[in-house]
């Protein structure tokens, strides 16, 4: 494919799917995007860290070949004023792995926002949320050395899929003479109605995917979080459709909570995933009192947005917390905040949310080696104190350092 303005590397192989399966030489070709407002300053920065670590992992033997795609405020300076240009879209695909810093969303009627977007025309079905624990991260919690699990957050159905009918108007009267006259259903005038869909296909590929990586990442539970108790055929069906995949695809590999007490006495026997679920709202209160309790977390899509940032709290915030959308075999990692403008271009703000982003993608191409070492020299840096603003301000003695001297200071601890 050739494009307008994106220039693919001149070296470097495009990463392809044979058997279901990544294939990636010793020489990708990956997608970045370096996003709008603190978008440049942690993109530059945590790109120093990637090279630097592939470097310090494999000698020179491997190297990762970047190609710019453009999306937000650049892409419209690029494309005349197209904020979404269709060849990004496409050099996403080609590609199949991408990173992406965050995008401005303009307040308003008329302007879909980019990411939800990205996550629909790409399928992008599973937005996967890691949360972990390092020594001297400032956290609100007594123990969060027990914060260590993973959220896989439903990413296209729900009430994110957009079908609400606005107080007022001809649809959203036309909808409710039908809910009332037809299905019997009772509501107060002129309220405005939305839908929400949830399938037992879009809740099985998603549960799929929590007990793959379950199962691929030695994981001991995958826990089906949902709010059944009153959203029967929507959250409930997802419990239930949760349930039957485990059952159907991962008989061999998983029990459930229920035969984990009538058949083992509580005791999980080697090697078995617990697949167990807990309503929303308690599941809130069990990540702070006992999170030690949970690994893999599976859920709907609104459930995983409110649970990803009280689970990225525990453990240092959305400076630090990293995040992914992936569909089948396409990968688009990026940053969760988003643009913080008040900070663009001041070469201030925290870069560990995209670089450790940059970690899952290291993991998804199989490059574990990468992230180690980028695990490892950040617990170093935290501990030596040298840290940007947002933990400084609640560290006693840190060592306050810019976007790219935090770089430095990690690539220096490599
Ligand atoms: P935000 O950009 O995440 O910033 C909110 C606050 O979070 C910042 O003022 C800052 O807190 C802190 N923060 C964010 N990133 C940080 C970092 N790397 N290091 C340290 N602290 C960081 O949220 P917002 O102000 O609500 O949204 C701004 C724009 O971003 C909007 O246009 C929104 O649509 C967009 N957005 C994009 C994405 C995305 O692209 N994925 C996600 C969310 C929002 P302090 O002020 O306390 O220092």
């Amino acid at each position: 494919m050739s494009y307008q303005h994106i220039q693919m590397p001149t070296s470097g192989d495009k990463i392809t799917i044979q058997n279901d399966k990544l294939v990636v030489t010793d020489n990708p070709i990956l997608g970045f995007v370096e996003g709008d407002g603190i978008g440049p300053d942690i993109t530059r920065a945590a790109m120093r860290v990637w090279n630097a670590a592939v470097e310090k992992a494999y000698g020179g033997k491997r190297k990762v070949h970047w190609a710019e795609l453009f999306l937000g405020e650049k892409a419209a300076g690029i494309y005349d004023g197209d904020y979404f240009p269709a060849e990004t879209l496409e050099a996403v695909k080609e590609l199949v792995v991408s990173i992406k810093g965050p995008l401005t969303t303009p307040i308003g009627g008329g302007f879909r926002s980019l990411n939800v977007s990205l996550r629909q025309d790409l399928d992008l079905y599973a937005c996967v949320r890691p949360v972990d624990y390092f020594d001297g991260v400032p956290s609100p919690m007594k123990r969060p050395e027990d914060v260590h699990a993973i959220l896989f957050r439903e990413n296209t159905e729900d009430v994110y899929a957009g079908i609400e009918y606005e107080s007022g108007t001809p649809e959203n009267a036309k909808l409710a003479k039908f809910l009332r006259e037809e299905m019997g259903a009772d509501f107060f005038e002129d309220a405005g109605l939305g839908i929400k869909p949830i399938s037992p296909f879009g809740s099985k590929r998603l549960v799929r995917k929590a007990i793959q990586y379950a199962i691929d990442n030695n994981k001991d539970s995958v826990t089906l979080v949902h709010k059944g108790n009153i959203q029967k055929f929507t959250e409930g069906a997802f419990r239930k459709w949760g349930y039957e995949l485990a059952a159907e695809e991962f008989g061999e590999e998983t029990i459930t909570e229920a035969e984990l007490w009538d058949k083992y006495d509580g005791k999980r026997p080697e090697g078995k995933i617990v697949i167990k679920d807990r309503i929303a709202d308690i599941m809130f209160q069990l990540m702070q009192l006992r999170p030690a309790e949970f690994s893999v977390i599976a859920t709907t899509n609104l459930n995983g947005d409110y649970l990803s940032d009280a689970m990225a709290a525990e453990v240092g915030g959305m400076g630090i917390a990293p995040g992914a959308n992936i569909a089948d075999h396409i990968a688009v990692f990026e940053a969760t905040h988003g643009t913080a403008p008040k900070y663009a271009n001041l070469d201030k703000v925290n870069p560990s949310s995209l670089m450790f982003s940059g970690s899952m993608m290291f993991d998804y191409i199989g490059w574990k080696e990468v992230s180690a070492l980028i695990a490892d020299a950040f617990g170093k840096t935290i501990k030596q104190k040298i840290v940007t603003y947002d933990f400084a301000r609640q560290m006693e003695g840190a060592t306050e350092v810019s976007t790219s001297g935090f770089a430095d200071a990690l690539i220096a601890n490599l």
